[in-house]
C-alpha cells in the first residue's frame, strides 16, 4: 500500500550543550579547541575515588530552559548512575538523571516559519505543539577519533554539561521534526543557555520512529536512529526510514525494535543492534551526590524568564504595526530581532525598516556570504536611510544605491548621498525641460496615450528618469508628463 496508508509516529531525543564556564561535576573549563586532554582533572578523567560536585549554573540554565518550554521542576531532583561499558567513559557509568529529572512536561510549539521553506505553504497542523516528556541534565562523554589501527581519546569534552530533552511520540512527519528542532533551537537561544547549533555539534538528535497501518491502535515496532548531527540529516533519515519500513511492511516483513545508523553519504540507514542485545542500564542513585531541593531556585529563576520567540513576534506586530510574516522572519533570530528593534527605535515608519531588512539587507548579506554579526550597516544608519527614502529626499533607486555603498563601506547614508550628489530632484523647472524634450521626441507614444493606452506613459517616465541621471522624483515626473500630455 502507498506510504499515505501508514501512520507515522516520531519521538525525538535531543542532547544539547550548555554554555557554562566549567564542566558539570568539576571545575575544569568547558571549552573547545584546546590541546587534547588539557582540560582535565581526576573527576572528569573518571579516576577511582574522585568526587563530583554539582555545577549550579548548569542546573539553573536547565530550569530556565524548562520554564521557557512550560515544564515543571519537581521539588526534589537527584542524579543517578547509568551503567554500561562505554569506550569513551572510563568510569563505565554516566552521571545522569533517572526518575527525578530537573524538568517534566512542557511543549515545543511548531512555529509556521520553523518548517522547511518548501513545506511552509502546506503545514498539516498549523499552530500545533509537541509534548515534552522531560529534560534531564547529565555529563557528556570524551571524544574518540578512530585512526588506522588505533583510537585516540580527548577528554576535554568529558564531563561538560549536557541537557537531554525527550519529546512525546507526537511528531508525524520529517517536516514536523525539522520544525521541532528549529523551534527548540530558537527557544534555547532566546533563553541564552545554548547556541544549540547542530552543524557545530552543540545539538545532537536521536529519532524514534514507527509505522502502523491506518486504523491500527497499537504502535508499530520502534526503530531508533542514533546520533544525527544536522537538521537535513534528520529530515532525510526520516524520509528514508518511512519508505523502508512501509516497503517492508507491504512485503509482510515484521519490524522488530532495533537501533539503526544513518549513513549521510549513502543516504540510508543500516541496523546496529536489535532489542535482544539492548542495554540494561541498571540505574541507581549516585551515592556521591545528595538530592537537591529546587523550590528556592525555581522561585528565583521564574521572574528572569525572557520573552519567548512567539511572544516577541506578537509584540512586534502590536508595537511596530508590521505583518505576521515579517514579524516571524525578524524574530526567527534573536540577533536579527535586536537589530530591527534598534533600527525601529524612534523611526517614523517601522514598517519600512522591516521591509529594508527583509527585502534588501538580508539578501545582500547572504549574497556576500556574510552573517548578521558581520553586517557593516549600523542600525542607526538603516533608520536614517529609511527616513531619507520615506521623506522623498532620495528615490527608491537611489536608496538601493546608498544601501549598496553602506554595505561596502559601513558609512552613514547622509555622507554617501552628499558625496555622490544623489539628492532626488523635484524641481519642476529642471524637470519641465526634460519632459518637453522627451515628449517632442516621442510623438507616437503621446498619440497612443491620448488614444487611451495609459501604460505607454511608463516608457516616457523611464526616459525622463534616465535623462535626469536617476535623480528625478518619479511621482513628480508622472504628474508633469500627465499634465503636459493633457495640454498638448
Ligand atoms: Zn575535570
Ligand atoms: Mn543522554
Amino acid at each position: 500500500m502507498p506510504v499515505q496508508d501508514y501512520l507515522v509516529t516520531i519521538g525525538l531525543e535531543v542532547h544539547c550543550q550548555l554554555k557554562t564556564a566549567s564542566k558539570m561535576f568539576c571545575a575544569c573549563p568547558a571549552q573547545y579547541g584546546e590541546q587534547p586532554n588539557a582540560l582535565t582533572c581526576p573527576v572528569c578523567l573518571g579516576m577511582p575515588g574522585a568526587l563530583p560536585v554539582l555545577n549550579e549554573g548548569a542546573i539553573r540554565m536547565t530550569i530556565l530552559a524548562g520554564m521557557m518550554l512550560g515544564c515543571e521542576t519537581p521539588p526534589l531532583v537527584k542524579w543517578d548512575r547509568k551503567n554500561y561499558f562505554y569506550p569513551d567513559m572510563p568510569k563505565d557509568y554516566q552521571l545522569s538523571q533517572f526518575d527525578l529529572p530537573l524538568c517534566l512536561g512542557g511543549t515545543v510549539p511548531l512555529y509556521d516559519d520553523a518548517y522547511p521553506k518548501d513545506w511552509q505553504k502546506r503545514i498539516a497542523r498549523p499552530g500545533h505543539a509537541i509534548g515534552l516528556t522531560r529534560i534531564h541534565l547529565e555529563e557528556d562523554v570524551a571524544k574518540s577519533t578512530h585512526l588506522a589501527g588505533h583510537t585516540v581519546i580527548d577528554f576535554n569534552r568529558a564531563g561538560t554539561p549536557l541537557m537531554e530533552l525527550v519529546s512525546e511520540p507526537e511528531i508525524e512527519s520529517a517536516e514536523e521534526a525539522v520544525a521541532y528542532l528549529t523551534s527548540l533551537r530558537q527557544i534555547l537561544v532566546y533563553a541564552g543557555v545554548s547556541d544549540a547549533d547542530m552543524e557545530k555539534g552543540q545539538m545532537r538528535c536521536d529519532v524514534n520512529i514507527s509505522l502502523r497501518p491506518v486504523g491500527q491502535e497499537a504502535l508499530g515496532a520502534k526503530i531508533e536512529l542514533k546520533n544525527l548531527n544536522s537538521v537535513s540529516a534528520v529530515r532525510r533519515a526520516i524520509h528514508f526510514e518511512i519508505e523502508r519500513q512501509a516497503d517492508e511492511l507491504d512485503r509482510g516483513v515484521r519490524q522488530i525494535q532495533s537501533t539503526r545508523r544513518w549513513d549521510d553519504d549513502r543516504g540510508e540507514t543500516t541496523v546496529m543492534r536489535t532489542k535482544e542485545d539492548a542495554h540494561d542500564y541498571r540505574y541507581f542513585p549516585c551515592p556521591d551526590l545528595v538530592p537537591l531541593h529546587t523550590a528556592a531556585m525555581v522561585a528565583e529563576i521564574r521572574p528572569t524568564v525572557p520573552e519567548r520567540p512567539h511572544e516577541k513576534r506578537a509584540r512586534f506586530v502590536r508595537e511596530y504595526g508590521i505583518g505576521d510574516y515579517d514579524a516571524g522572519v525578524l524574530t526567527s533570530d534573536l540577533g536579527l530581532a535586536g537589530y530591527f528593534e534598534e533600527a525601529a527605535k524612534g523611526a517614523a515608519k517601522p514598517k519600512t525598516i522591516a521591509n529594508w531588512i527583509i527585502n534588501d539587507l538580508l539578501g545582500n548579506l547572504a549574497a556576500a556570504g556574510k552573517s548578521l554579526a558581520e553586517n557593516p550597516v549600523a542600525a542607526g544608519g538603516l533608520r536614517e536611510l529609511a527616513a531619507l527614502a520615506d521623506g522623498g529626499k532620495i528615490n527608491g533607486g537611489q536608496a538601493k544605491e546608498v544601501l549598496g555603498a553602506m554595505l561596502e563601506t559601513g558609512r552613514a547614508p547622509g555622507e554617501i548621498v552628499k558625496e555622490r550628489g544623489l539628492e532626488q530632484v523635484s524641481d519642476t523647472g529642471f524637470l519641465d525641460e526634460i519632459v518637453g524634450r522627451v515628449l517632442a521626441e516621442n510623438a507616437d507614444a503621446v498619440a497612443k496615450i491620448k488614444a487611451g493606452n495609459d501604460k505607454a506613459i511608463n516608457a516616457l517616465k523611464g526616459q525622463v528618469m534616465k535623462l535626469s541621471q536617476g535623480k528625478a522624483n518619479p511621482a513628480v515626473v508622472g504628474e508633469l508628463l500627465a499634465a503636459a500630455i493633457a495640454k498638448s
